[in-house]
Order: structure tokens, then sequence, then C-alpha cells
């Protein structure tokens, strides 16, 4: 204790301090200088928002908005903290649709930089402009300006040396505005908006509410090949729409960028990424969806957004409900028709490569790809393209109902080399993987039997007998109580777990006898130390594992076989993929074929 602290007199700080203080909540950096002032623009009704920066946004920053302005005699008032025309009441917090309201905003901004904002009503003859230098009015006086507002914040943190010291290099603190403009873009379609840094302009979107064109216009027309659009409402007004990235791309972008909005804001949820990541399991992208950008509209009564002072974070009341729902939404997208791997056509073509509703939507990827079993994942470059336009960029598909994929309806039409069941429907041609469709069927049914009470066992009259590496013995005897019950929950019946082999009295009932050993084998050398799983998702990754043992690739199949695999996938959940995530089918739509065939 140095007791100096106390000593002190307490003092109210003058408000110039107070001031500088009080803006840290507000003004971090320059994204939250450009973010609340393009909230400010879109509440003032603009329907175009230029936003330019210099030097990261730290020397420069200015929005530009054709929105209301604001009356002469009222600029001074709205640098006052607290001032707001957002809010008159405090019953107006309940019910709350502009962005700002805590009139904050302008005070702090122009507290902690040089400020100049340009104003001019439609109804005025002339605008003002007032400057204002560290929270000090330097002058205001009338100008010749265009209806709308203009604020340029430059320097910012000039005052707070141990502010501006925090402050990161250009190019992360320019990463962080283009982020911030980015997502402000999307949430609101319906406004023009320009991102101009260091003098090049790095987006401009067209303002016509076409939020698939918006993210081909300010993420690259690359990301638009590869996305499926998700939509699903329910009977308590939650809704979702947006785009994901289709699986079995493989090569996705190398950053992943994970979009979220509730009710028109952009927010950071761990509920909606638990969701994707659910949605996606199974797929070749388990744990890693490339992108999704995903309007989230809840009743406001069911949710807090309150709780961060930058209103980024949300609660809800009912999260498993709701993470249910977006797993759902999400998963009827990347479970599509539209979803399923397509034959790339190497054709160059020259019109937009996806025109219109109709065009596919589904990844291109090449069937040499596919067909090895080798996945590599190699991460695009990242572009960073400047688009003026959106005009030639390919369109995403916008049809938001999906056309299901319905296995019963393929029509199966024979083999080829031995692996690959060809079949049709109505408007595509298949190929499936015999083998990753086998262990797809295999696996739905292990597990099945393994989350019901009652089991499917067929009793053997010869017992099987199993040899048990030395690692698979049990070496005690509850391990060989936890094995048992672990194998008789799968239908198989054994014993002799402590010894160099086991006896095997009954099988599950839908194997044959050669798949059921085969698969108790590569299931208990995928067993560490004679351990059993001990909750559903252990189960299912140890059977995953043991079913790619158990099926094996050029088995013979006549048309009876086929017809029977195939009923068999149209009754699983996910026909898509194998355990393992890779494709089941690859589709080739008409479309496609009349393309290779020059007819298009
Ligand atoms: P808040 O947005 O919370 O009301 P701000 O400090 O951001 O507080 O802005 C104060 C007031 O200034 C707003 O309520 C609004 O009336 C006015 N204002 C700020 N920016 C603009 C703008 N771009 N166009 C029109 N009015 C604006
Ligand atoms: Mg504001």
């Amino acid at each position: 204790m140095t007791g100096n602290m106390n000593s002190e007199k307490i003092l109210e700080l003058p408000p110039h301090i107070a001031e500088k203080i009080a803006a840290g909540e507000v003004v971090t950096d320059p994204a939250s200088v450009v973010k609340e002032l393009v909230e400010n623009s879109m509440d003032a009704g603009a329907s175009a928002i230029t936003v330019e920066i210099g030097g990261g946004g730290k020397s420069l920053i200015r929005v530009t908005d054709n929105g209301s302005g604001i009356p002469a005699e009222q600029v001074r008032t709205a640098f006052l903290r607290h001032a707001t025309s957002k809010l008159r009441d405090i019953s107006d917090l309940d019910r709350i649709s502009t962005l700002g309201f805590r009139g904050e905003a302008l005070t702090s901004i122009a507290a902690v930089s040089r400020l100049e904002l340009y104003t001019k009503t439609a109804e005025a003859s002339a605008g003002v402009v007032i400057r204002i230098e560290g929270g000090a009015v330097i002058s205001e006086k009338p100008v010749g300006t265009a209806d709308g507002t203009t604020v340029i914040a430059s320097d910012i943190f000039f005052n707070t040396p141990a502010r501006l010291k925090f402050m990161k290099s250009d190019r992360v603190e320019s990463a962080r505005v283009i982020d911030a403009v980015s997502r402000l873009s999307l949430c609101r379609a319906d406004v023009r908006f320009r991102l101009i840094n260091n003098g090049a302009v790095l987006f401009s979107t067209q303002g016509r509410g076409d939020t698939a064109a918006n993210i081909l216009t300010v993420y690259g027309a690359e990301i638009g090949k590869t996305l499926l659009p998700v939509h699903a409402e329910n009977e308590d007004n939650i809704s979702i729409d947006g785009y994901v990235s289709a699986p079995y791309t493989g090569a996705g972008s190398g950053r992943k960028k994970h979009i979220f909005f509730i009710n028109e804001r952009s927010v950071h949820s761990k509920l909606i990424e638990k969701a994707l990541t659910e949605a996606y399991r199974e797929t070749p992208l388990i744990g890693a969806v490339p992108v999704a950008i995903l309007f989230l509209r809840v009743p406001p009564e069911r949710l807090d957004i309150n709780i961060h002072p930058a209103k980024s974070e949300v609660r809800f009341d009912d999260e498993p409900a709701l993470t249910a729902f977006i797993t759902g939404a999400v998963q009827s997208a990347v479970r599509s028709k539209a979803a399923l791997p397509t034959v790339k056509s190497s054709e160059k073509r020259t019109a937009a490569p996806l025109e219109g509703v109709g065009a596919q939507s589904a990844p291109f990827v090449d069937i040499k790809y596919l067909l090895s079993t080798e996945r590599e994942k190699h991460a695009a470059p990242e572009t960073n393209t400047l688009m003026e336009d959106a005009e030639e960029i390919p369109v995403i598909e916008k049809e938001r109902v999906h056309k299901p994929f319905d296995v019963a309806a393929l029509i199966p039409m024979g083999r080829i080399f031995s692996t690959y069941i060809i079949s049709r429907d109505d408007d595509s041609f298949y190929f499936a993987d015999q083998h990753a469709a086998h262990e797809r069927v295999m696996y739905e049914r292990l597990m099945r039997q393994y989350l019901n009470c009652e089991k499917l066992c067929q009793q053997l009259i010869t017992p099987l007998v199993i040899e048990l590496p030395h690692a698979a013995r049990a070496t005690a005897p509850e391990d060989e109580t936890a094995m048992r019950a672990f194998l008789a929950d799968l239908g198989y019946e054994a014993e002799d777990f402590g010894s160099n082999a086991c006896k095997i009295n009954a099988v599950p009932a839908f194997m044959s006898l050669s798949e059921a050993e085969d698969f108790l084998t590569g299931l208990i050398d995928g067993l560490p130390a004679g351990s059993s799983p001990r909750d559903k998702a252990a189960a299912g990754r140890v059977i995953s594992a043991a079913c790619k043992a158990a099926v094996k690739s050029g088995d013979k199949l006549g048309d009876a076989e086929i017809a029977a695999l195939f009923s068999d996938l149209a009754a699983c959940e996910n026909p898509y993929a194998c355990p393992h995530g890779r494709p089941v089918f690859i589709r080739l739509t008409k479309r496609d074929i009349e393309r290779l065939f020059k007819r298009r």
C-alpha cells in the first residue's frame, strides 16, 4: 500500500476527460467507428452508403449517405451525450427497431478524432458543416452540399495515445473494417454499399435486395459455385434464410466465413455454430463448414440482445429447440438433390455459368477426384479481386424450395466396373458407389440396433470363434461385462473376453455370417485396450470404422441385390454419404449432358 491513492481529493473529471473515457465503450477501433456511422446512415433511411477508409481507418474514415440529413438547428444537439432522435420514453426500449439508440456514437467519435460532419435535409436550401476536434467544436457554418450526411473522422485516437498504441497494423484494421461493412451490406441488401480502401473500390453492391448477388459481390464469385440456399420457418414465427457450402466440394476456400444475423443484427453465436456442425455431421465437411451466411428471425421477446454493449452476442429462451430448427433447415439444404456432387464439364462457358432459376448451384467436382478414395483437401488461394458490379458474376440458385433427393424414385440401370451402380430419375443420371452405399446401410442399421431396446439377432448353431489380439483382451471382470454389454447392444452374444479367443453365439439378424465376422474383427481391432465405448458418439465412431472393414467392393450384385440395396438406402436417414463422408451418389443432370453434347 502506498497510501497516496487515498490522500488525493475526489474531484469530478473535467468533461473532456470523462468524454474520452466514455468514448472507449463505443469506439474501440476504426471498424467500430465505421459500424456506428453506417448504422446511423441506415437509421436515417439511406438507400446508398459509401464508406471510404485510409490507413486502415486510423487516418481517415468517411461515411456518406443519402439519408434524411440533420436539420441545421439540431446539428450540435446530435453531438451531446445521450442525445438521440430515436428514443423518447423508457417504454420505447422494448420496441427498438433502429440500430442505435443510446445516443453516444457521435459524441464518442468526436471526442477521440478530428471530425467533420456535412449534412442537409431535403427541405433545407443549404446544408451545414460542423468541425469538432477532440470533442471541442471548432466551427459551424452553412455549406452547399447534397441531401444526406457525410461524416469524416480523421486521426482517430490522436488525443488518446494509450489507445492509439493498441491499434494494429493498417492491414489488420482495414480487414476489420471490410468485415464490418461486408456484414452490414449483406444484412441490408436493399441499400447500395460502396467500400473504398486507400482509393480503390473494394466492392459496390447493387441495392436491389438480392442477397445472393451481394454475397458474390462481397466475397467473390468463386464462393457462389458451392453455395446452397437455406430456407425454413416454423409455427413459432421463427425463420431462417441464407446460404451454406455444399458438401463434397473438397476444395473449399481456406478460410471459413461464418456470418450470422439475428433480426438483422450481425451476431456471433455458439448456438448457430453448434447447429451447423451438427447439420454437416457425416459429410466431408465435418467440423469445417467453409461458408455459412444465415439470417435468423426470431420474435424479439424470445431473445436478449442487450447482454453485450456491442450488441453482438445473443441469448435465446429455448436453445435446444432453436438449435434443432437450424440444424434441420441446413440439413435439408445439404441433403437436397442440388447438394449432390455433380460431374464437372471442363467446357468454358461464355455466358454466366449459372443462370437464373433452376440453374444448378451444386458444386462442380472433378469426377476423377471423386471416384478416387483418396480425398485431399487443398485450399484455394484467397482471391481479393476488385469487383465493381455484379453483372458478370454467376447467379446463385435462388429457388428456395429444395427438390428433395428421393432414392426410392431412382430406376437402377445396371452396374459398371463391378463397383458403380448406374441409375436415373426424371431429370438426372446417377452413379452410386456400391461400397459406400453398403457401408451407409450397415452403419445405420447397427446404430438403430444400438439405440433400440429390442435387438434383432440370429442364434448360431455352431458358435463363431474370434481370436483376440493381446490389446483387446479384457483385463478386469468389469471390462469383460462392459464389452459384452456393448456387443449385446449391437446384436452380438459373446463370451470369454479374458482369453485369447472369444465365442460368439448370436450375430445381428441383418448380417451374413461373413459380414458379422468381419465387422466384429474390425470392431475389436478398433477398440483401445479392451474398453467399450461409453456413449452414442463414441459407439458411432467405432461402428463406422468397423463397417469399412466389413464391406468389400467388387461383390457381385444382380438386379435383385441392387434393388434391395437401393430400397435399404431409401430407408436411410442420410443416403448421401458413407459414414466416413465419401459420397454415395454423383449426379449428372440432363442439363449437364446437354451441355456436354453442345446442345446448349
Ligand atoms: P443514436 O444513433 O444512438 O441516436 P448517435 O450519437 O449515433 O446516437 O447519433 C445521434 C443523433 O444524430 C441520431 O439520433 C440522429 O438523430 C442524428 N444522426 C446521426 N447520424 C445521422 C445521419 N447519418 N443521418 C441523419 N441523422 C443522423
Ligand atoms: Mg447511432
